[in-house]
């Protein structure tokens, strides 16, 4: 599991988050829900050790991860601004996280290779191996994303708007994919997006962000049925 205690952020005079708590349990998918700029991102990349908290920690599995680095957090994460590596071919990007890990010891080159044509067949690219990205779709660049994130066989997944560059008929269909995909794995899951059906329709608890506080965290009935603070009602009403 996943819990974020008291965290604050503060980047100059903004505070971008403000004691936020909130936790996934294991095997949960939990979305992070808020308009552009409610935090979202900065949670997550705190929780991925690529940003430090003013105040708070991040507790994965129960332990203090505040000084662990990123590499060896355990975390797998696919962010927008973490696309795939352009020079290397889909073996390789997916194989990466793999090579790059301080404190574990590096697989040997048959169990890589063993592992990403796994990790292939979960997404559903089979013998895609020797491509490079720009001969994949966008849906299909994400799905290697997604299989790159899944190699080290993370605590925890972090999933950064992962659809969000894509057209809505992909999209939805890469929403029960994803969601198809978590129940098979059952990685903890924390996945941000500013879409309230997306959150609404995937995630087993959807926690809503505000101008960087926690309004409300719940599952999909609980917040539709009893919106905690006006914000909520208006926000997930906006969807209807
Ligand atoms: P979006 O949906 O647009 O990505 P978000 O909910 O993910 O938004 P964040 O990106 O976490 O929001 O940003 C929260 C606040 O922190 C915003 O006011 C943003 O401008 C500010 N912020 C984020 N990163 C930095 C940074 N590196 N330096 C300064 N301010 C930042």
């Amino acid at each position: 599991d996943v819990r974020a205690e008291g965290i604050s952020k503060r980047f100059a005079d903004t505070a971008a988050l403000a004691d936020v708590t909130l936790n996934a349990r294991a095997g949960e998918l939990v979305a992070l829900l808020g308009p552009s700029g409610s935090g979202k991102t900065t949670l997550l990349r705190i929780v991925a050790g690529l940003e430090q908290a003013s105040a708070g920690r991040i507790l994965l599995g129960g332990e203090d991860a505040t000084q662990v680095p990123v590499q060896d957090r355990g975390v797998g994460f696919m962010f927008q601004s973490y696309a795939l590596f352009r020079h290397l071919t889909v073996a390789d990007n997916i194989a990466y996280g793999l090579k790059v890990r301080p404190r574990a010891a590096r697989p040997s080159a048959a169990i890589i290779r063993a592992r990403v044509t796994e990790l292939l067949e979960l997404v559903q690219l089979p013998g895609i191996e020797k491509r490079y990205p720009s001969q994949l779709s966008g849906g299909q660049r994400q799905r290697v994303a997604l299989a790159r994130a899944l190699a080290v066989d993370p605590k925890v997944l972090l999933l950064d708007e992962p659809f969000g560059a894509l057209d809505a008929k992909v999209r939805r269909d890469l929403r029960r994919w994803l969601r198809d995909i978590h129940e098979r794995t059952g990685h903890t899951t924390l996945f941000v997006t500013h879409d309230q059906d997306e959150a609404l329709e995937i995630a087993d608890r959807v926690a809503i962000l505000n101008q960087g506080r926690l309004e409300q965290i719940g599952t999909p009935d609980e917040i539709y049925e009893h919106p905690a603070t006006a914000f909520v009602a208006g926000f997930i009403g906006e969807s209807a």
